[in-house]
């Protein structure tokens, strides 16, 4: 038997780097806080675009080791979120990188855009029943932007967590557990549009500029529930993390580019989608914690620098452990 911290938060992406990118504040944040966050990632990202000239041989029409250097930079990028429990959806390598829609890796054996849906979402199954989070978050079904492998996490993600509340599904992975609530990313237009002003009034050093556009699912502001502020040190973990990610982000400042080349704003709020569970909003109507509402997790929010937990009735907070199933 294990103990698990009160509070358990699961995120689902596709390469390494997207967590960072999408979620870097929020992992940073609840780490922090003492919340168990558990990454799976569910390839190695070998068919990403490496910017450092110097590490080109690693690319797949050269040497093709950029999946295992990828793996290392993930770590680094954990480190730097304060995140101890990383995997690779079964296992590293188990799955490989499609590359962009309609490329011919879409179409390799191990292709994550091939995978048995169903196969894929039993190996988490075993994670959700394992470290049994109450809070689940992903990519939209468009994966945010269209990437088959966005695309297949999605799906993945949203399967695992039915498939892990059925008690007849896969009994040697553990007792059915449900997940209470599931978000997906978003990011707030408005948010977007400063972050742009802001850019385009910096001056950064990359060729071009980015524009709304090619900011994955951007919603208008009245759409999204749920925001997660990281302030300033959650803000520079998420930084740091993403500069981890060398061979795919550049970072200059509060700004960042792609292979593209093209700036874009380093987000220190996120923002979801709630689409299962109760909403518990605060005021201006959207959730400023991810876990709002969940019993038995209210008094281990603690916030501000100091760290401090405010005596709200449930004073061990954080600490407080619940037991594992076997
Ligand atoms: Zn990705």
């Amino acid at each position: 038997m294990s103990l698990l911290p009160a509070r358990r938060l699961l995120l689902v992406h596709a390469h390494p780097d997207d967590e960072s990118i999408n979620n870097g504040v929020t992992m940073a944040k609840y780490a922090a806080e003492g919340a168990l966050v558990t990454l799976v990632t569910c390839t190695l990202g070998e068919e990403g675009e490496v910017i450092p000239a110097e590490l080109a041989h690693l690319a797949p029409d050269r040497d093709d080791t950029l999946g295992a250097h990828r793996v290392g930079e993930l770590a680094a990028a954990m480190a730097a979120l304060g995140v101890t429990d990383h995997r690779f959806l079964g296992g590293a390598g188990r799955y490989r990188d499609s590359g962009m829609m309609g490329a011919p890796q879409n179409d390799r054996p191990h292709a994550f855009w091939r995978a048995d849906l169903d196969e894929a979402a039993a190996h988490l199954v075993a994670v959700i029943r394992e470290v049994r989070p109450q809070v689940l978050v992903t990519y939209d079904p468009n994966g945010g932007y269209g990437h088959p492998d966005h695309i297949q996490a999605h799906r993945v993600a949203m399967r695992g967590a039915e498939l892990a509340g059925q008690a007849d599904f896969r009994p040697d992975l553990g007792p059915a557990y449900a997940i209470e609530k599931i978000y997906w990313n978003c990011n707030a237009r408005s948010d977007v549009e400063e972050g742009f002003a802001r850019l385009t009034a910096a001056g950064v050093s990359f060729p071009g500029i980015a524009s709304v556009d090619d900011v994955p699912g951007v919603v208008p502001d009245a759409e999204v529930t749920a925001t997660v502020n990281g302030g300033p040190v959650h803000t520079a973990a998420k930084t740091a993390a993403m500069r981890a990610h060398y061979t795919q982000i550049a970072v200059d400042g509060p700004f960042f580019a792609l292979s593209n080349d093209l700036g874009q704003p380093l987000f220190g709020r996120e923002h979801y989608l709630l689409v299962h569970g109760e909403a518990a909003a605060g005021e201006g109507g959207r959730e400023d914690d991810l876990f709002a509402g969940i019993d038995g997790t209210a008094a281990s929010a603690a916030s501000g620098a100091t760290g401090v937990s405010e005596a709200r009735g449930d004073k061990d907070g954080s600490v407080r452990m619940e037991e594992a199933a076997e």
